[in-house]
C-alpha cells in the first residue's frame, strides 16, 4: 500500500445499480479515482477503448499474467478482466485513492495482498427487485436474465468477506451510505497508530 492513497474494492451483482452508484461516488469525492481495468472481452456499443476499459486480445492479456503485470485478476462470463498494478501505483502518486469496480474472484486476491483495502459489496433489497431491474432493461434474453440470476446469488454467497454492505434500495441513500464510508476509511484506527505515536512521543518529550 502506498503511504498515502487508499485502496477500495467495490464489487456488486450485475442489476444493483453499482454503475450509476460508482459514477456518482466519483463526482462527489475528488480524491478518488477509478483504476480502468484491461479486458480481453470485446467492446460493447458505446464503449471507448481507454475509458470503460483498455481492450486487450488473450496474447496480451496472458503476457502480462506472466510478467506479474497484473494486482488481480479472474476469468468472469468467459472473458479475462485485470487491474494493472502500475496505473494504480501511477494514481497513488499523483496523490489519488484508488478505487476497483472488479468482481468477488478480484476482491479476494486483493484482500490477500492488501489487507488494509476496504471492500464494499452492494446488494440489492431483494432478489425479486433485482430480477425486476434486469428485466426492465429490456436487453436480455430471459435466459440470460436466468443466468445473472444465478449469478448473482454465487457472487452474495461469497460476500462475507467484504467489510462492508450497502443496500442499493434508495439510491440517494445507497450514495450518502458509499460517501460516509469512504471517507471515514483513512481515519481506522490501524492508519492513525502512526499518529498516535507522534503524540505519545511528544508528550513524552514535553514531560521529561
Ligand atoms: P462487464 O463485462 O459487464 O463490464 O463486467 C463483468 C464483470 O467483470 C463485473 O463483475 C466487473 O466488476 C468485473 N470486472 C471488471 N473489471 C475487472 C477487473 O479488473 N478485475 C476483476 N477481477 N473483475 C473485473
Amino acid at each position: 500500500m502506498s503511504s498515502d492513497g487508499e485502496l477500495y474494492v467495490i464489487a456488486a451483482p450485475s442489476g444493483t445499480g453499482k454503475t450509476s452508484l460508482l459514477r456518482a461516488l466519483l463526482a462527489r469525492l475528488d480524491h478518488l479515482a477509478l483504476s480502468v481495468s484491461d479486458t480481453t472481452r470485446p467492446p460493447r456499443v458505446g464503449e471507448i477503448d481507454g475509458e470503460q476499459y483498455h481492450f486487450v486480445d488473450i496474447e496480451t492479456f496472458r503476457g502480462g499474467i506472466e510478467q506479474g503485470r497484473y494486482l488481480e485478476y479472474a476469468e468472469v462470463f468467459g472473458n479475462y478482466y485485470g487491474t494493472d498494478r502500475s496505473r494504480v501505483e501511477a494514481l497513488w502518486a499523483r496523490g489519488r485513492s484508488v478505487l476497483l469496480e472488479i468482481d468477488v474472484q478480484g476482491a479476494a486476491q486483493v484482500a490477500r495482498h492488501f489487507p488494509e483495502a476496504c471492500s464494499i459489496f452492494i446488494l440489492p433489497p431483494s432478489m425479486a427487485a433485482l430480477a425486476e431491474r434486469l428485466r426492465s432493461r429490456g436487453s436480455d434474453a430471459e435466459e440470460v436474465i436466468r443466468r445473472r440470476l444465478g449469478e448473482a446469488r454465487r457472487e452474495i454467497e461469497a460476500c462475507r468477506d467484504f467489510s462492508w454492505m450497502v443496500v442499493n434500495d434508495d439510491f440517494d441513500a445507497a450514495l450518502a451510505e458509499l460517501v460516509a464510508i469512504v471517507s471515514a476509511w483513512p481515519q481506522r484506527r490501524s492508519r492513525q497508530n502512526a499518529h498516535v505515536q507522534c503524540l505519545l512521543d511528544e508528550a513524552a518529550g514535553s514531560i521529561t
